[in-house]
């Protein structure tokens, strides 16, 4: 859509305000709103400028001045205004120079499409996320959600038999691990899934499915696979749209990767491929059908994917979903058959269809920045033909000690990740699709997090110290 498309949609439409969004380096989407008889030619060609000194990890406050570029490509109605509003997803440009700002995640993306093109290896590159999520009762009106983890802690606790209250008669409720797939009244939430669904069409996004998931009270609702930006656009609507259909029923949707102890964790599964010339590149004869690329491409994702971590799970609490036995990857290997690995090779009906899945991407990582890092891990391996070695059709959770010995394994913290990603940058700033500066930043942003979970006492250190 070209601005004078987008303009002429504001008037047919009898749009009243135009909502002009953006993403901060942590994921959350941002906004401010603008009165639909401001907005003309010049202006989104001229942009918005704003205080990017406000934003957690971008300017400092004497260089404060940002400009929004509004993508009129992303434009859409926004569903959940009383007022008739069209929102639209802006790119962060330098106001001087009109370049796309080093720290900008939508620019990072941007940054990665054009190196793709550069290296002449492909010129699309699909992603197709999974994200999970949990829907709890929203905490103003209810302790639902503390019922559900003493529940929980009941069940695998030591330290947990005083908080069996929950053990009795559970009605309907599907219990840990106990969500895939029952119809209701286990699974209680179809109306509210479908409306989000529904709601995502009504915006012109690409859905094709919803369904409970394994844990209890975890959902999923599926994407048609896009673009690398486009689809970390559609991801950012996506759990948008979750959010405030859960908010206005009462409810509370979160992408926290671990909410509850002891049941499973809500992953991104992220699915990719690289076209060149309108053919996939990832189809081939080798192992599952795979491209000499596509085997490349893995194993450059398996070699970075330390790294990777601190952008693909990138929270403190990301940490406690990858670990074995809840369906969430531990070990850097890759199967067409198991879903112990990193990385799986989904069965595809054709060779249009064949992908590589990352599985131990999560739904905190701002979209953005995990596929473009992701795409750029890929592209090491394919320019270095890293061989990712022989797959692992077992089920990896059930390897014997020494077998598992010799497989690497994914980080087991953020302050791991941190450490990794410091010490393996370089194919991420290659082309300079990231720059120094803007893994520097997300890093201080990340360590503050990291001091803030290190430093405080947890609620589990109060069972099992507090009368040592
Ligand atoms: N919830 C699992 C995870 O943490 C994935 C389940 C699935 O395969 O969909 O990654
Ligand atoms: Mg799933
Ligand atoms: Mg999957």
């Amino acid at each position: 859509m070209s601005r004078q498309d987008m303009l002429k949609r504001m008037k047919d439409e009898d749009v009243e305000y135009l909502d002009i969004r953006f993403t901060d380096p942590r994921g959350t989407l941002q906004h401010v709103t603008v009165c639909a008889d401001q907005v003309d030619e010049d202006f989104l060609e001229d942009g918005f400028m704003f205080d990017g000194s406000s934003i957690a990890g971008w300017k400092s406050i004497e260089q404060s001045d940002m400009k929004l570029m509004p993508d009129p490509g992303s434009a859409y109605i926004d569903p959940f205004y009383a007022e008739r509003t069209m929102a639209v997803h802006c790119t962060v440009l330098e106001p001087d120079t009109n370049e796309r700002y080093g720290r900008d995640p939508r620019g990072t993306a941007r940054n990665a499409e054009d190196y793709l093109r550069s290296t002449g290896i492909g010129d699309t590159a699909y992603f197709g996320p999974e994200a999970e999520f949990f829907l709890f009762d929203d905490v103003r009106f209810s302790v639902s959600m503390n019922k559900v983890s003493y529940h929980v802690d009941a069940q695998d606790g030591a330290w947990n038999s005083d908080t069996s209250f929950e053990m009795g008669n559970m009605g309907h409720r599907p219990g840990i691990k106990g969500g895939y797939f029952p119809v209701n009244p286990i699974d209680d939430a179809q109306d509210l899934r479908a409306e989000m669904l529904t709601t995502m069409k009504r915006m012109g996004m690409k859905v094709d499915k919803h369904h409970h998931e394994v844990g209890s009270c975890q959902h999923e609702l599926g994407m048609i696979f896009g673009t690398l930006c486009h689809q970390a656009d559609e991801m950012q609507k996506h759990k948008y749209v979750i959010q405030n259909v859960a908010h206005a029923y009462g409810k509370s949707a979160t992408f926290m990767p671990k909410p509850i102890s002891g049941d499973n964790g809500s992953g991104m599964h992220v699915n990719m491929s690289i076209w060149k010339d309108g053919k996939p590149l990832f189809a081939g004869d080798r192992y599952a059908d795979l491209s000499d690329e596509a085997l490349w491409y893995i194993g450059g994702i398996l070699r970075h994917a330390k790294a990777l971590n601190a952008f693909t799970n990138p929270t403190t609490n990301s940490y406690k979903r990858l670990i074995p036995g809840f369906e969430a990857p531990v070990l850097r290997a890759y199967s067409a058959r198991n879903r112990s690995g990193c990385i799986r090779i989904p069965w595809a009906e054709s060779p249009k269809a064949k992908r590589v899945e990352a599985r131990f991407p999560d739904p905190a990582a701002n979209p953005y920045l995990a596929f473009s890092a992701l795409l750029m891990a890929g592209l090491d391996g394919i320019r270095n033909k890293i061989n990712p070695g022989e797959a692992m059709d077992k089920d990896l959770y059930d390897l014997p000690p020494e077998e598992l010995a010799d497989i690497p394994t994914v980080c087991h913290s953020l302050r791991e990740a941190l450490g990794e990603l410091e010490a393996d940058m370089d194919f991420l700033t290659a082309g300079d699709v990231f720059s120094k500066d803007q893994i520097e930043g997300y890093m201080d942003l990340k360590w503050k997090e990291i001091y803030a979970y290190e430093h405080t006492p947890h609620p589990v250190e109060f069972k099992m110290y507090y009368s040592c």
